[in-house]
């Protein structure tokens, strides 16, 4: 989808020819969306929100709403419908959610602002007041609560790309630059990072590459005009928009970070025009602040979805114990962005040791936890113009809670938790705002302005004023049915109220002569309809009319009372996005604390210079789903130091993945500020972890193909220090048996002498193992398991040592594969050792025999085994003896 239209503020009207003829509300509509072609124009008309022509069509499909006509055009009837202005919203997030992006056309002036507009018979102005894309919602029914909404602005030059990306929902704005490489792999990895709703880019991009790169994407993305990138224009807009004279009070930012973070400016002036909200704070990140784990490893250790896509079972669903909106939103953040400076981190585990350490008030705070507001989603659409009451009474609500909570920990505050406590200064100010708000607002009023009825009696005497004037206006009318009846003898008169005459007396049409006929009072005949006739007398218009303006009246005075809430609440912006940050913090650490206390989890110590220390770790999504159906996780160590590499081997099924991941796991765990599952742990910080786990676990993303084991391989190669944590899982297995033995052999023997980093290498190629024995930086282990007979027994213990086998024939008998296959692959193993196999035929006939006989001997030793001889009847063992004789025949 394309964005070209003009910006509003300094749009020409254009007489244009083609749109003759038509009636001066169409012609009005006709030119709106001539501007707006890319857009389903919503065009507010009364109470409703209309569409037409195609527009119409592709909003009653998509909404499941009638299609209706108005008036012709060029000879041609025109489709239109509409969604009432109330429940818009519901309406609105279907479009979005489909995909669509929706212009929304306000009438810009009311009989208000132009007395005289009416009489001339003209219509009111009307133009599009915002834009309502993906990336740029605002309202609560189109948002997702526990996610971030990013809207995402890339630029490039030829060495570097730079990216801005804001929140608009919650203030975050925040900006990076990175060394453009030839394959887009950094981008890649950014993009699926931030996981942005919308991109933001200009239409014409020349590299082919990059334009390849981008098809991606591409549902995510709206084109732009390179212009809105132009560095110079760029300065100025956001220099306005930080209100700043001085760009190096932002930071530092190049001149590519200027145009990505320029036209992001430029596009949210374009769609939200006059709704666009306080969004004081830049961030710059750079590559050293945090811990990096990248797609591929993300996925492998279903951080956030399981490998078949599935949210349960990923780390984020076992971990996410926070309680607020904005909790579940800041811990998604950590889980991206584990830390790498330590002090940081040990800042976050103390709070996490302060609310470990007094449950009773972790407890307690999770209680006023919860029902708290999003108060980061109100604010913004309270500074951004959208007036809705319940967003003030939220912000009212979340600072009660909020001051509650503060206080609780003010009771006995210790360490680093004492950051997130405030000022008594900025507490009063909160308070005396949340008793502004209610006192004048009602808890479950309207959530719109527009009709008033929002703000309490007894708030305003002026306001309680005008409403009782209107009460009794209103009883007075209620009389005036009475008497009028009486006075024409129709028991059936009414008084009745619409939006085009006020008030009116209606009877049916065989009543209208008696009220013709009056002539005590005169009654005016003003509609006739097919049932009923509407009167109007010179008192009951009197007194409609005294009725509509002290409604009108009190409306304004409510809109006023609003508008001086809504600058009270936006004079403290700051101290209220201060707050939230910290209770959605203190979710976030409390729900460490909660997990860390259910599943006892430990807190990491950090003294290590470089290596790991962690005894008795567990993974905790499977140590949870093994909870859940009644069985124990076993424990194990890693120790990670000199010998920096352990060459890990081990039957299939017998718990290597599960180690391996485990491991890292836990380091992400810890660099986040969480407690993790094991007794102990001892760490140095690790600036990046790679895990490239076995190809059998990609094939349900289509993705296991040697060519995909070995760019994912080359990446972990080029892009680990020897502070990363590698984590290599049968490497080279989807090739041939020597090519992945010597790919193998060459990739370890290259993170032991090159990179030198902390590495659990796992593989089926017991000769490796061999090859390393001697070699002191590595550490040969393997997971323990028992032969019971013809069965193994797992022990899911690591030990020193190597795993004589894989005994993936017996993996491959519980898989269910056939006895004969199973027969020959044992025969085929015993030729590979001896190396027979290139002399012999495959089988002969007599083993074939010999491995159908053997079957049957097992069958017919399982059903003896299992018989009660005391028990049967003779029918019934004469029945067994049938069945045994029929495995005999051919
Ligand atoms: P393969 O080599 O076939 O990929 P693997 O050795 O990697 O197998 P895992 O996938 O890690 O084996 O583990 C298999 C199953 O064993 C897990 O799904 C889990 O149910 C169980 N398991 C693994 N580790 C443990 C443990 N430490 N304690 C208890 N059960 C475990």
């Amino acid at each position: 989808m394309q964005l070209k239209q003009p910006n509003l503020k300094n749009f020409l009207q254009k007489n244009d020819s083609k749109l003759e003829k038509v009636t001066p509300m169409m012609a009005q509509y006709l030119e709106c969306k001539q501007r707006h072609q890319e857009y389903l124009l919503f065009y507010r008309m009364g109470d409703f929100y209309e569409l037409f022509f195609e527009d119409a069509k592709v909003a009653s499909r998509e909404l499941g709403i009638a299609l209706t006509k108005r008036g012709k055009h060029k000879g041609k009837e025109i489709p239109m419908c509409g969604v009432p202005f109330h429940s818009s919203q519901n309406y609105l997030s279907r479009l979005i959610k489909a995909g669509f992006k929706v212009a929304v056309a306000e009438q810009l002036e009311t009989v208000k602002d132009d007395k005289n507009q009416e009489k001339q018979n003209k219509i009111f102005p009307r133009d599009v007041v915002r834009i309502i894309t993906p990336g740029t919602i605002l309202e609560e029914s189109l948002l997702e609560p526990a996610k971030n909404n990013y809207l995402l602005s890339v630029f490039w030059d030829e060495n570097q790309i730079s990216i801005s990306w804001v929140d608009i929902t919650t203030s975050e704005f925040r900006i990076r630059k990175f060394s453009k490489d030839s394959n887009y792999e950094n981008l890649e990895e950014i993009l699926f990072k931030i996981d942005p709703q919308e991109i933001i880019l200009c239409e014409d991009i020349q590299d082919e590459k990059l334009k390849k790169f981008f098809t991606g994407w591409q549902k995510k993305i709206t084109n732009i005009p390179q212009a809105f990138f132009d560095v110079r224009n760029c300065i100025e807009r956001i220099k306005f928009f930080f209100n700043t004279d001085n760009l190096d009070s932002l930071g530092e930012i190049s001149d590519l970070d200027l145009s990505s973070l320029g036209s992001i400016v430029e596009y949210m002036q374009i769609t939200q025009k006059n709704f666009i909200p306080n969004l004081s704070k830049l961030i710059i990140e750079t590559d050293n602040d945090f811990l990096i784990v990248d797609k591929i490893s993300m996925q492998s250790l279903e951080i956030f979805q399981k490998i078949n896509g599935d949210k349960n079972g990923s780390l984020l669903r076992t971990i996410d114990q926070t309680i607020s909106a904005g909790g579940s939103r800041l811990i998604i953040e950590h889980i991206k962005n584990p830390l790498t400076d330590k002090k940081l981190i040990n800042k976050r585990l103390n709070c996490v040791s302060y609310f470990f350490n007094n449950t009773d008030l972790m407890y307690q705070i999770r209680l006023n936890l919860s029902g708290i507001p999003d108060v980061e989603r109100s604010l913004a659409r309270l500074s951004a113009n959208l007036n809705n009451p319940r967003d003030c009474i939220n912000i009212s609500n979340f600072i009660q809670k909020s001051l509650i909570i503060t206080s609780l920990i003010e009771k006995n505050p210790q360490g680093d938790v004492k950051d997130y406590l405030i000022s008594n200064q900025t507490k009063c100010l909160l308070n005396d705002l949340s008793d502004k708000i209610k006192k004048a607002l009602i808890e479950d009023g309207p959530s719109n302005i527009v009709n008033g009825g929002f703000v309490k009696d007894g708030y305003s005497d002026k306001l309680d004023n005008l409403r009782s004037i209107k009460l009794s206006l209103k009883k007075e009318i209620l009389n005036l049915q009475l008497e009028y009846s009486n006075l024409v003898g129709i028991n059936t008169l009414k008084i009745k109220f619409n939006n085009f005459h006020g008030y009116f007396v209606e009877v049916t049409n065989k009543n209208v002569q008696k009220l013709i006929d009056q002539e005590t009072t005169k009654f005016d005949l003003i509609q006739t309809t097919k049932n009923v006739s509407r009167f109007q007398t010179d008192f009951l218009k009197e007194k409609s009319v005294k009725i509509q303006n002290s409604e009108a009246e009190s409306i304004e005075l409510e809109k006023i009372i609003f508008e001086e809430l809504k600058s009270k609440v936006v004079l403290l912006f700051k101290e209220l996005k201060e707050l939230s940050y910290k209770i959605y913090f203190i979710d976030v650490m409390l729900s460490h604390a909660f997990l860390s206390e259910k599943n006892n989890y430990v807190k990491p110590e950090f003294n290590k210079r470089n290596g790991i220390e962690i005894i008795n770790g567990r993974h905790p999504v499977v140590e949870s789903s093994l909870t859940n159906s009644g069985k124990n996780f076993i424990p194990n160590s890693c120790v990670l130091e000199r010998e920096a590499t352990w060459l890990m081997t081990g039957p299939n099924m017998a718990g290597k993945s599960t180690f391996l991941r485990q491991t890292a796991i836990m380091i992400i765990m810890a660099q986040i500020g969480c407690y993790i599952p094991a007794e102990k742990a001892n760490l140095s910080i690790v600036d990046k972890i790679f895990t490239r786990v076995g190809a059998s676990d990609d094939l349900s993303q289509g993705q296991s193909t040697f060519m995909t084991e070995m760019v994912e391989t080359a990446r972990i190669l080029n892009g680990s220090t020897e502070n990363s944590l590698v984590i290599l899982d049968e490497v080279g297995r989807g090739t041939s048996a020597s090519d992945g033995l010597a790919l193998a052999w060459a990739i370890l023997d290259f993170i032991v002498k090159e990179i030198k980093c902390l590495t659990l290498f796992a593989t089926h190629y017991h000769k490796l193992t061999e090859l390393f024995e001697t070699n002191s930086q590595i550490k040969l282990k393997t997971l323990k398991s028992k032969e019971w007979g013809d069965e193994i027994v797992f022990l899911y213990k690591v030990v020193d040592g190597v795993s004589l086998t894989s005994f993936g024939l017996h993996v491959a008998k519980i898989a269910g594969i056939n006895e004969k296959v199973i027969f020959n692959a044992k025969k085929l193993i015993k030729l590979i050792e001896d190396g027979e196999i290139f002399k012999k035929n495959l089988i002969e006939d007599g083993e074939e025999k010999e491995a159908l006989e053997l079957k049957t001997f097992r069958e017919i030793k399982n059903t003896l085994e299992n018989l009660e001889l005391d028990d049967i009847t003779p029918k019934e063992s004469q029945q067994i003896l049938y069945s045994l004789k029929s495995l005999f025949k051919p």
